[in-house]
This record gives C-alpha cells, structure tokens and sequence, in this order.
C-alpha cells in the first residue's frame, strides 16, 4: 500500500536525454558536516526503533504459545503467567515509539537546517551570476531550483535516514528471527519474495512513468492559467476571457484523462498487491500449518514467523520505494548544486575604488565591440570610441535596436566588452569594484523602471541603504516626486503595489530618479527615462532630469530627439559606430544622418515646442 503512495508523488523533471552533471557528494558533505552530531544521534534511535521492532514478533509468539497452552488445558492462571510477557511487550511498544519520534524529531531538525542553509547558498550564488547567465534562463525555472528541487532533495534524504535504514535493519534482523524458527520456511519465503517484489517494481515504473506524464500535463494547465491571471489587463483588453477558458478547460480535461488512469493504475496495483500479501499469508499458514503437524514447528513459532515475515515484506517494499525517491532526489539535487557552484565571470566586488575626491567623472570607450553571449556572432557594437568628458551632457541617438542601451549596460558592467575597453577617470573598468561603479558611481534610470512591492520611503532607499529620512526627502524633491508622495494619504509610507502597479508611468520614472540620485551619483545614465510618457508627466520628469544632470557626467540616451537639444554633445548611433559627433546646430548644418533622423521625426509626430 505504501508503495502506491509513493507511486502517485510528483516524479522529477528531468529532461530525456538531456546529460546532467553529476551529484557534487563533497559539496553535500558541506552541507551535512555541521549536523553530523545530530545526524548521528538521529541515525542510533532509528536503528535503535528498528531493533526493537525485530524483538516483538518473538514475543509476540511467545504470547501466542501461552494462548495455545490455554485453550489445551485450561489450569493455572492465564493473567499470571501473560503478565510479565505482556508489560514486556508494552514496554518494548512504548521504547519503539519514543525511539520514533525522537528520530524523526532530530531527523527533521537536521532536514530542515540542510535544506535553509542550501536555499541561502543557492539564492546568494544566483544573485550573483552574469546578466548573460540570466538572459539565457528562464525565472521561473531558477525559482523552482529554490523551492520544488531543494523540496525534493530534502524529503529524499529525510526518507534514506529514516525508512530505508530501519527498513534495512528490519528485513536483515527479522530473517536472522525467521531462519531461527524454521530455515525450510525461511527459503520458501526467499524464492517467493523476492519474485512478487521485481513484477511489483515493474508495475512501479510503469505507474511512475505514467505520474511524470500526468505531472507534466498537469504543469502546462498551470502555465495557461499562470499567464492568463498575470496578464489579467491584456486578456481582458481583448476580450479573450472565453478563449483562456476554453484553453485551460483542455489542458485541465488531458491532466483528468492522465489522472483518472493513474488512479486505475494505483487500483489495480493496490488490488494485486493486497492479493499476494494475502497468499503469502496462506501459504505460510498451510505450509507452516503442516509442519505444525509432523511436529516440527511449534504454533506460537509459526506466529512469530507470520508476523517477521510481514515485517520484511513490509520493509522490502518500502525499499523498493525508497530506490525510486533516491533517484529522484540525487538529480533534484544535482540540480539545485548546479548553480550552487557555477562562479560568474564578473564578480560583484573586488579590484581597486577612486576615492570621492579624486573622482572626475571622465568616461570613454576605447574600440569597443560587443556581440552578447547567448547570440555570439551578432555584433551589435563594432570599434565604438566615445568619450563622455566629465560634468558635460552627451546624447546617444540612433535607430531603435541600434544599440543604445547595449553601451549603458557596458558602462554598468553588466557585460564586459568582447575587444577594446571602458575606462573611468583612465582607468580600465575590469580593474575596479563593480559594486562600487554601481553602488556610488552610476546611477542608472531605465525606459521602463522597476520598483519594488514595498513603501515608498523603501524603493528609494534601495539607492542607498543607510539614507536618512532627510536624505530621501531631499532626492524626492530633486526628482519632483516629493508633492504627489506627500499627497496620498499614507505619504512616504504608501505601498506601490506589486512592480509599482499602483503608480503612474511618470510617478513611477520619478520614484525612480529619486532612487538613483539618492546616492548622489558622480555619472547619470539615463536611458529612455521619458519617452513612455505623456507630455506633461515628460515635463515634470524632464525637469528634474534637467535638474539632476547639473554638475554630473550624464549620458543621455533618447529616442525622441526633441530631448536631446541642450546636450552639450550628440553622438549619432548607427550599425554599431559613432556616425556623427556634434551639438544639434552643428549635426543639422551638416545636413547628413541626424538631420535626417530630425526630418524623419517632424514628419511622424509635430515636434512638441516648434520655433518661433
Ligand atoms: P537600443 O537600445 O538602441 O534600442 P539595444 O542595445 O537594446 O538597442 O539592442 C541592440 C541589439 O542587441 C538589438 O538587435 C537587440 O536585439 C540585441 N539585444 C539586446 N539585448 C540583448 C540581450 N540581452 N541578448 C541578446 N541580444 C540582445
Ligand atoms: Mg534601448
């Protein structure tokens, strides 16, 4: 009955064919060498509840014989001569439980811990792989390495300490018991077990296989579902409420069909099985039986045998189990030791910081081309040279997908470049502390900013961890974010919803702006900060931009030109080089790609403010 329990738990997901690294054993050591003490007192008490099991079938028969000897002849007084037997009996129950919890209480204990301390190794080592490493995964997969693969593992390893070493003793002390009472007996039971057990796992594998399909079938319907309820906005902007439905209503009737025939399966698994647990039974009563009566096996010795050999089968199933979970738990294991081992190319810290004073802010590109790691033969920047001179305000122009962004990221060292070289103040970016260039060097603001589900007064102190109220305040107004904070009722306190679904596009860019210039940044990347913006939230975020850009190394990346007019410079971006360097009046006097670029615009969209 156990084994179709265990039969119907999720299975792993593992991919066919795929080849997995192997399980890192010396990492899992690690893991488990702090526990050992606990581990090893957990490993005694189960092995310890196994040893009085193999005890009670013994007695048990005992007691039997007792009965037996009363229903012959009914002298003496059954009570007296049970009664010691009896309280020995309850007292080797009593042992056994104790014995039980205590294992599992410790068993879980260390289960629990392994399991804590392997999340905080693997979420800290995910944080901080390469951006490359996460633009080739996908998060939801990650998360379940977090969650369902550490789950996984724990509850393997849980059930080898515990089922599978009391197993082991029990199936290893009950035969020693039962070719005591009868070796003829004993080998009969050996030749029949063992063959019940292989056309049991053959069944067992066949279920398995069939619960990963259902395991499967039943993950897609919960993907449909998943993108329909996160999406909600979209589905219901088309209308499409009844084709989402119709989609998971399929999905969800073949996770039934699969369902529904796993539960046959388990049925007929669990009907033959309690069949040929039952025979067994008979056939060691009538074969017992006849030993009983040619006098070569006592009647409480035939009880014992019953119920050791019950023992073992029960064990030896269990086993057969525990094989299955094994191997599921060694590969949801390998996986979450994957990532837990994989170092980044750039590190988050190390190399050498330019001290707050001696930092001007000068940035340059040296020859720089890029492809990105997960498209190596795509070439998005080729010999890019671009120098942003300290205090001055350079704007990137180009096509869209030209590669705009692509130089932010270079700049923030989420990539390093393929050739050629970034420098600060002269020197190369590889040989600084990334998280100095980005804690205290860089701010950085995004086309579409991201904020977190918490308050106000936390988003922007995301910026800098030990800003004082003061502080935020002071980024706040910089970032003309400070009136529309104090005017929710809450203020500073108000809680922005899930990725800030509750703010406006320009509320959220200003939070944003306020969070990047909270740590008062030497150089400000800001790219595409207005352009998914009306007009007049565009004004107001404008103008702290405007504001904030005083006095800093900015680069302004726009693709809406009429925003880059008052650039000190504006460098045209195009197949993956500097076209054109200039101020606006000298790139229209030109009359080459920027021009054009102009013409092109005033064409699609009039200009907001057109000269007088
Ligand atoms: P822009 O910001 O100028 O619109 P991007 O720098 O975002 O352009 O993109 C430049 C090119 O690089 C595009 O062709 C885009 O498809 C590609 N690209 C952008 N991000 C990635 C990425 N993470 N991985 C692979 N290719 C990317
Ligand atoms: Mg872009």
């Amino acid at each position: 009955v156990a084994l179709c329990e265990a039969e119907a738990a999720p299975p792993a997901r593992s991919g066919p064919g795929v080849v997995e690294p192997h399980f890192n054993w010396k990492l899992f050591w690690q893991f488990l060498r702090p526990h050992l003490l606990v581990l090893g007192a957990a490993v005694v008490l189960a092995l310890g509840a196994a040893l009085v099991n193999v005890q009670i079938p013994l007695l048990l028969g005992q007691l039997v014989e007792i009965v037996a000897k009363y229903t012959r002849d009914h002298v003496g007084s059954f009570l007296t001569e049970s009664r010691s037997l009896g309280t020995h009996l309850l007292i080797l129950y009593g042992l056994q439980g104790l014995l039980t919890f205590g294992y599992l209480v410790l068993l879980s204990r260390v289960g629990e811990r392994v399991a804590a301390d392997m999340r905080r190794a693997l979420f800290s080592n995910l944080l901080r792989q390469d951006i490359a490493f996460f633009d080739a995964k996908k998060t939801g997969q990650l998360v379940s390495r977090l969650t369902t693969d550490v789950q996984e593992f724990k509850s393997s390893f849980k059930l080898v300490i515990s089922q599978g070493l009391r197993s082991c003793t029990q199936v290893a002390g009950c035969l020693v018991t039962l070719s005591m009472l009868s070796t003829r007996l004993t080998l009969l039971l050996m030749v029949a077990t063992p063959a019940l057990m292989g056309a049991g796992t053959l069944m067992g594998s066949a279920l398995r296989k069939l619960s990963r399909q259902c395991q499967e079938q039943v993950a897609r319907a919960t993907a449909v579902a998943d993108e329909a309820l996160g999406n909600v906005r979209t589905v219901r902007a088309f209308a499409m409420e009844q084709r989402e439905e119709e989609l998971y209503g399929a999905e969800l009737g073949g996770s039934r069909c699969k369902a529904e025939e796993l539960g046959r399966g388990i049925a007929l698994f669990q009907g033959l099985s309690s069949i040929a647990f039952n025979c067994m039974v008979l056939g060691t009563l009538c074969i017992g039986g006849s030993l009983v009566a040619g006098q070569q096996l006592t009647g409480g010795d035939l009880m014992s045998f019953l119920v050791a050999s019950q023992t073992v089968q029960r064990s030896m199933a269990n086993l057969s189990v525990l094989f299955g979970q094994v191997v599921r738990g060694l590969s949801a294991g390998t996986r979450v030791f994957e990532y837990m081992t994989l170092s980044p190319c750039i590190p988050l810290s190390g190399g050498h910081c330019i001290p707050r004073e001696h930092l001007r802010g000068s940035i340059t590109f040296h020859n720089v081309c890029f492809s990105y790691p997960c498209r190596p033969g795509f070439h998005v920047l080729r010999d890019f040279t671009l120098t942003l001179p300290p205090g001055k305000i350079v704007a990137l122009v180009g096509q869209s997908g030209g590669g705009k962004t692509t130089v932010a990221s270079l700049l923030e060292r989420f990539y390093d470049p393929t050739a050629g070289m970034v420098t600060l103040d002269g020197q190369d970016l590889r040989t600084l502390d990334p998280s100095w260039l980005r804690g205290q060097v860089i701010g950085f603001i995004s086309q579409e900013p991201v904020l977190f589900g918490t308050t106000i007064m936390e988003n922007i102190r995301f910026g800098k961890l030990g800003a004082s109220d003061e502080e935020v305040y002071a980024a706040a107004r910089e970032a003309n974010a400070h009136e529309f904070i104090t005017s929710f009722p809450e203020g500073y306190n108000t809680v922005v919803g899930e990725r800030g679904a509750t703010l406006s596009g320009g509320q959220k860019q200003r939070l944003a702006i306020a969070r990047a210039l909270v740590k008062q940044p030497s150089v400000l990347i800001l790219d595409e900060a207005t352009s998914a913006l009306d007009s007049e939230s565009e004004r107001l975020v404008q103008e702290a931009l405007d504001r904030a850009s005083a006095g800093r190394t900015v680069l302004v990346i726009a693709h809406r030109l009429s925003t880059v007019r008052g650039a000190h410079q504006i460098v045209v971006l195009a197949h993956g080089r500097v076209c054109e360097v200039g101020t606006h009046e000298e790139l229209l006097k030109k009359g080459r790609l920027y021009s054009e670029l102009i013409r092109r615009q005033a064409l699609d969209a009039p200009p907001p403010e057109t000269p007088r």
